[in-house]
């Protein structure tokens, strides 16, 4: 799939990038919503057992694990592979690994950390 690499910044400057991304079957996107809110629904349990603290700690987590359970479930789309795509600030490389994510795909240079977006002609 043909991707456009822009800068948030600067809409002039992009570039093509060549990726390969699929889209989400509905059990991993389940899968996807149940690894992140439960991580911090694991986190909220564990808070219970911590005195005085657990007051705002396990309201927090349980408030945190929604959240984040919703935008995993937003994810519907997956890189299937490295993708090396070029820093369009200070020119290094970059490499994203697979991950799932919803358009667009933004991103930082670790170089620079200016902010990158990836997303379908
Ligand atoms: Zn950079």
């Amino acid at each position: 799939m043909r991707l456009k690499c822009e800068r948030p910044s600067n809409l002039n400057l992009t570039s093509e990038v060549q990726a390969d991304v699929r889209s989400l079957r509905p059990d991993e996107k389940i899968r996807e919503v149940m690894k992140t809110g439960g991580l911090f629904f694991g986190l909220a349990l564990v808070s219970v057992l911590i005195p005085v603290f657990h007051f705002v700690l396990v309201p927090m987590f349980l408030l945190i694990a929604v959240i984040f359970g919703i935008k995993a479930g937003k994810r519907n789309e997956r890189l299937t592979q490295d993708v090396r795509v070029t820093c369009l600030n200070c020119a290094s490389e970059i490499l994203l690994k697979p991950v799932s994510f919803e358009w667009p795909l933004e991103f930082r240079c670790p170089q620079c950390a200016e902010p990158h977006r990836l997303k379908p002609f």
